[in-house]
């Protein structure tokens, strides 16, 4: 896997301060994407166990809350291969950091059913998950006093209780709006 980018000490893609990844390749090809130079799966630097480390040692400081997987597709079927092991890993090691996903596929009608982002470990890879932030981007339904999501469609998704439950439970950061706004 190729990643595009790494924001260290992040505000803007989840709860507190966070280390974000930006993996490379995106099938979705959103109108007005953020990061359409991330589209290109060969795009970046290639995804090494010593970027791993790195990311590992920024997590560490407690005023960090966790990890942000975004991109591009985090979920595309061969991201969701190399990204396993890593966010095992992360999870291993620093069980107290929580982990968000943003995803352009729907968690209950592509993630978790017959689709081509349904592979083999997405159930597995999902278990690790704290949060996901659902949905593709739409233009159209911009909004930019939401909080951690550009547009109205996207869902903020609590994933282990979902998973419990059975069904898509909301988090309660669904709905918050960016101070001042
Ligand atoms: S899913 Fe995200 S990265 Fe992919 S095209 Fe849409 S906005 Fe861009």
């Amino acid at each position: 896997m190729k990643y595009a980018n790494i924001k260290y000490n992040d505000i803007a893609n989840g709860e507190g301060v966070r280390t974000s990844l930006f993996v490379s390749g995106c099938t979705h090809h959103c109108k007005g994407c953020f990061n359409e130079i991330a589209w290109d799966f060969n795009y970046g630097e290639d995804f090494t166990r010593e970027v791993e480390d790195k990311i590992i040692e920024s997590l560490k400081p407690s005023y960090i809350a966790g990890l942000t997987l975004l991109g591009g597709e985090p979920m595309e079927p061969a991201n969701q291969q190399a990204l396993l092991p890593f966010i095992k890993r992360v999870k291993a090691e620093l069980p107290n950091k929580n982990i968000w996903c943003y995803t352009g596929y729907l968690f209950d009608s592509e993630l978790l059913s017959p689709s081509r982002a349904h592979t083999k470990i997405t159930r597995e890879l999902l278990s690790y998950i704290d949060i996901i932030v659902d949905g593709k981007f739409e233009l159209d339904k911009k909004d930019i006093t939401l909080r951690f999501k550009g547009s109205s469609n996207q869902r903020i998704i609590d994933v282990q209780k979902s998973l419990k439950e059975g069904k898509v439970i909301l988090s309660p950061l669904n709905e918050k709006r960016q101070k001042g706004i």
